[in-house]
């Protein structure tokens, strides 16, 4: 594949139809240090017509191909992630501004995805038999490729927002178009690149390098699309699952979240105990410059603890040593565009206009140059009617509020219209039991944050989403169940006399 021909159809890499390009910006220096195709319409319908006429009605090549053979397909591009790691993980690194190491953890997770879904399929059984009531019927519920998948990725983790969908839509035998972010592209083009080495009949796997519209906004409301499973922002994912109504399509929602990480006084009784919290709320909050969909933003603590925790808290994070992610003793990289930074700089000056008070950053850092970089930042004395607790910021600043009961606690965890995570840090048994318990989120931490497994469903309540990736569920996104009843002994009715 050339620099500019990053569109990918029907086994075959172009250029935009248009032959409009787009310079992809390094955000540590703000320079460009790559240009691919900006695909349009035109590449968009092509795109989707190679993956229906790979499906062929689910009697393609694909659809078709025994489990095992689709599973050690998918093994293959695990196998080739690990042999590209390095440049692979550069690539993620340069693109999405995160630290090289952040990028190397990315494409083992991406692989671990890969091996995941293999091993689902794998272990099936070939369809549920359902007990009809009668030795003459023979009833079973067995699953199906959806058909022709729009997938549609942010920039954040590009390559493992990817995975979670590709991974499971080829498991399940479907062909897709994929469309990345705009801003991030190139780890997406690499991934096709290497289903391609592992094997992949041409027309199964398509990509369309371009903007969110037309090229998301046509994939989403295409006819021949069966299912659009889209992971963005709130905006954007209205204005898919808008878009997807005419033709009915399946539609799968990852979008935004505004997570709370609850600390009741009790877990931080020890130095250890305090130590560990301390540096896990700024590893939720910080991690990847805040640009993470499950990032801890919103602190929850208890008001006896506030001014030792967030005292800590507020140092440390003056500490965090910002700079290109490549760079030796970097611990967190710039904002992804200059469009992020100016959204993170317009929510610190509206939380200190309605009163919120500058414990840490607050301002871009010196000798960064023209790199989107920002101090990672912490607020207190914040509330819910402030923008910054409602809203999700997706840059580094981190709210604080106060509570004094477990009940109070809870209210203000749930008090959000997202769902997507939080965690609850205390040194009670029951309470953390009880309290996970009532959190309305789609992944409750107890004393941790972040880690995710591939066999645990990851989405979210309320407005993060609809649908669920990773786990059974992941899987199940992407197939039709069909129930098969077969009448062993077929006789007459006689509901009508005749
Ligand atoms: P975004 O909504 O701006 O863009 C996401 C994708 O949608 C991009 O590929 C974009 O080009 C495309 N898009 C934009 N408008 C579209 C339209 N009208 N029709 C179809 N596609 C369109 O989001 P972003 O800024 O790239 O990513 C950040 C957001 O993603 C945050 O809100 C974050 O919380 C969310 N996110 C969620 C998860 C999760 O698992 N829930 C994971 C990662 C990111």
């Amino acid at each position: 594949m050339s620099a500019q021909k990053t569109i990918h159809v029907g086994g075959e890499w172009r250029a935009a139809a248009s032959a409009t390009t787009r310079e992809i910006i390094d955000p540590a220096d703000a320079t460009v240090f790559a240009v691919v195709a900006e695909g349009g319409r035109e590449d968009t319908d092509a795109a989707i017509a190679a993956a229906r006429t790979a499906f062929g009605a689910g009697a393609g090549q694909w659809p078709r191909t025994p489990v095992a053979e689709r599973a050690a397909l998918l093994r293959r591009v695990a196998d080739l992630l690990q042999r590209d790691r390095e440049e692979i993980g550069l690539l993620e690194s340069r693109d999405a501004g995160k630290t090289l190491e952040e990028g190397r953890v990315d494409v083992d997770c991406v692989s671990d995805a890969f091996r995941y879904f293999a091993d689902l399929v794998m272990n099936e059984s070939g369809g549920r038999v359902v007990d009809a009531g009668s030795p003459d019927i023979h009833s079973v519920v067995v699953h199906e490729p959806v058909g022709v998948c729009a997938l549609i990725t942010p920039w954040n983790y590009p390559l493992l927002q990817a995975s979670w969908k590709i991974a499971p839509a080829l498991a399940a035998g479907n062909t897709f178009v994929i469309k990345p972010s705009e801003i991030t592209p190139l780890t997406t083009v690499a991934l096709i690149e290497l289903l391609i080495e592992a094997g992949l009949p041409a027309g199964v796997a398509n990509i369309v390098t371009g903007a969110g519209d037309p090229v998301g906004a046509r994939m989403a409301e295409h006819p021949d699309v069966d299912l659009v499973s889209f992971t963005g922002g709130l905006a954007s994912g209205t204005k898919v699952m808008r878009a997807a109504a005419d033709s009915v399509k399946k539609v799968a929602l990852e979008l935004g979240g505004k997570n709370p990480n609850v600390v009741f006084a009790d877990a931080c009784e020890t130095e250890e105990g305090f130590d560990t919290a301390v540096d896990q709320a700024l590893n939720a909050a910080f991690i990847h410059s805040g640009q993470v969909c499950s990032a801890g933003s919103r602190l929850i603590i208890e008001e006896s603890l506030r001014e030792r925790f967030v005292a800590e808290l507020a140092r440390r994070a003056e500490k965090i040593r910002l700079g290109r992610g490549t760079d030796d003793g970097v611990e967190c990289g710039p904002l992804v565009s200059v469009q992020q930074l100016a959204k993170t700089e317009a929510y610190v000056a509206s939380a200190l206009d309605e009163g919120a008070v500058l414990r840490a950053g607050g301002k871009r850092p010196e000798g960064k140059g023209e790199g989107y970089f920002y101090r990672p930042t912490v607020l207190d004395q914040c509330h819910r009617e402030m923008r910054v607790v409602r809203e999700e910021v997706f840059g580094p600043v981190l709210t604080v509020e106060t509570f004094r009961t477990e009940d109070e606690a809870v209210a203000l965890a749930n008090d959000t219209e997202y769902g997507l995570a939080g965690a609850v840090w205390t040194a009670d048994a029951g309470r953390a039991r009880r309290v996970a318990g009532r959190l309305r989120h789609g992944t409750v931490w107890i004393n941790d944050f972040h880690p995710y497994l591939p066999q645990a469903e990851w989405g979210g309540f309320g407005k993060s989403g609809i649908g669920r990736e990773l786990g059974p569920a992941g899987l199940d996104e992407y197939r039709e169940a069909k129930h098969i009843y077969q009448n062993l002994a077929p006789r007459p009715v006689r509901w009508f006399a005749g």
